[in-house]
């Protein structure tokens, strides 16, 4: 179990750091140093989990504190990679759901959409669940919305055609609705009506609440 937890946290780890120093490669230059005065981070500040923990998140040299997501990943993949030794999950599941998780930094931080890690992510998924016909809609939605700008990003239309060659029909329809919903009640209280919003985070607090009504 101790293997399966470590290389879920490394999982993390690793794609942590492409989130982090996007859009570069992580083994660029700029890896391994902080965001914000490029100072070299010691060694200690990755170990996994216990070396930011220690360090308060926090950069030696401007006291700047590195991103909440580094652990964030860390700890979910962790989590994730338990669920799947423990058979709470399976492991297409799991993949949506640490697929979401790094879809929704890169929304929530870079306004970006990374497809290539949705591909390979993808990928992973097809051979295990096949290909539905209501996934092959909202891709072809997804590319539309790629040729004719409209009010939905076609970003969130790929994570739903993904979403779709794991969940059915009516699970789909509640997901959608969930996250339409939890996206305006954002909006409310945001007051940013008229703002464009990252809507991937609220399709994976959707595909959240579905996985844990389906245990
Ligand atoms: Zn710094």
């Amino acid at each position: 179990m101790i293997v399966l937890l470590f290389f879920g946290a490394l999982t993390g780890y690793f794609l942590s750091q492409i989130v982090l120093y996007f859009p570069d490669f992580p083994f660029s230059s700029r890896f391994h140093t902080c965001p914000t005065c490029s100072f070299r981070l010691p060694l200690f500040h990755f170990c996994l989990i216990v070396g930011r923990l220690l360090t308060k998140h926090a950069c030696p040299s401007c006291h700047h504190h590195l991103p909440w997501f580094l652990t964030g990943l860390e700890i979910g993949f962790a989590l994730l990679a338990y669920g799947y030794l423990e058979h709470i999950l399976s492991f297409p599941v799991v993949l949506l759901l640490g697929l979401g998780f790094v879809l929704s930094l890169y929304d929530s931080a870079h306004q970006e959409y990374p497809l290539l890690i949705w591909v390979i992510g993808t990928l992973f998924l097809i051979p295990i669940t096949g290909i539905t016909p209501f996934s092959l809609l909202l891709l072809a939605f997804g590319i539309l919305a790629f040729i004719f700008p409209i009010p939905i990003g076609s970003g969130d239309f790929l994570y739903l055609a993904s979403l779709a060659l794991v969940f059915s029909f009516q699970d789909m329809l509640l997901l959608i609705q969930f996250a339409s919903l939890s996206g305006i009640l954002y909006c409310l209280m945001k007051r940013k009506t008229n703002e464009t919003i990252a809507f991937v985070p609220f399709l994976w607090a959707g595909l959240i609440l579905i996985t844990f009504l389906s245990l």
